[in-house]
């Protein structure tokens, strides 16, 4: 199964995508996880994306097209994958396509996560993540079982975006609304839009999604 999980930053990808690969064995597939990794190696894309992703603006499509292209022909891909953060612009929708039908795949649903400006703002302020393991969790919304260890891991270091401050988020929402919300009606139009109350738990959430699927 291929799925997109899609929605503003703050919307809950990340933490759905990590959820169905728990539970359904598909890999979870982030740009935004793949590009901090080649931040943090240095490597000539993280350098070129570093000052992108520190302003809150996109990083180029040939970037993020060239990463995608590369990973979902790794054979863990092979049983399916949820795209966690892609695409985010026409073009990239446009390439996914192109990509999908090479080989031979078909793109099962796109779920859109509705939620509100003020609740996107208030979940990222919140969010970290385990510094060992990369689940997610969030002040008061996802604590983990057990103050201070992660839940996946054992770890109990946890670490915060350095984008995740209130004027890069203000920067990333706008350009959501600018260049990724245009996306939606690309595939409105092949039938494959689904939604989702993006504003409800975590748990009913995932049962909205599982539904979507299911179908
Ligand atoms: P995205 O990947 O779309 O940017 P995340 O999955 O990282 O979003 O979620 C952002 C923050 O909000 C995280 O700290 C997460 O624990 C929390 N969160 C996710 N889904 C919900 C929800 N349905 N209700 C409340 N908080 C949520
Ligand atoms: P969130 O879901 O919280 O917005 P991500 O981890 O998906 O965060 O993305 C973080 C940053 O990485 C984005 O603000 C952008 O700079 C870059 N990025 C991630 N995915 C893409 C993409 N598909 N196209 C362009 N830039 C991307
Ligand atoms: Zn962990």
């Amino acid at each position: 199964m291929i799925v997109i999980l899609f929605g503003p930053p703050g919307a809950g990808k990340g933490t759905q995508a990590q959820r169905l690969e728990r539970e359904k064995g598909l890999v979870q597939l982030s740009t935004g996880d793949m590009l901090r990794a080649a931040v943090a190696h240095g490597t000539e894309m993280g350098l070129k994306a570093k000052a992108k992703m520190e302003a809150g603006e996109l990083v180029s499509d040939d970037i993020v097209i060239g990463i995608i292209r590369d990973r979902i022909a790794e054979d863990d891909c092979k049983n399916g994958f949820i795209l966690d953060g892609f695409p985010r612009t026409v073009a990239q929708a446009e390439a996914l396509d192109g990509m999908l039908k090479e080989q031979g795949l078909k793109l099962n649903a796109v779920v859109e996560m509705k939620v509100d400006d003020n609740a996107l703002v208030d979940r990222i302020a919140g969010r970290y993540t385990c510094a060992k393991c990369n689940a997610g969790y969030h002040d008061t919304n996802l604590k983990p079982k057990v103050d201070g260890v992660c839940d996946e891991c054992g770890s109990t270091e946890f670490k915060r975006r350095p984008d995740d401050n209130a004027e890069t988020v203000a920067k990333r929402l706008e350009e959501y609304y600018a260049q990724t919300a245009p996306v939606l009606p690309y595939y409105a139009e092949k039938g494959v839009l689904r939604q989702v109350d993006g504003m409800a738990s975590i748990d009913e959430v995932a049962k909205q999604i599982d539904a979507v699927l299911a179908a």
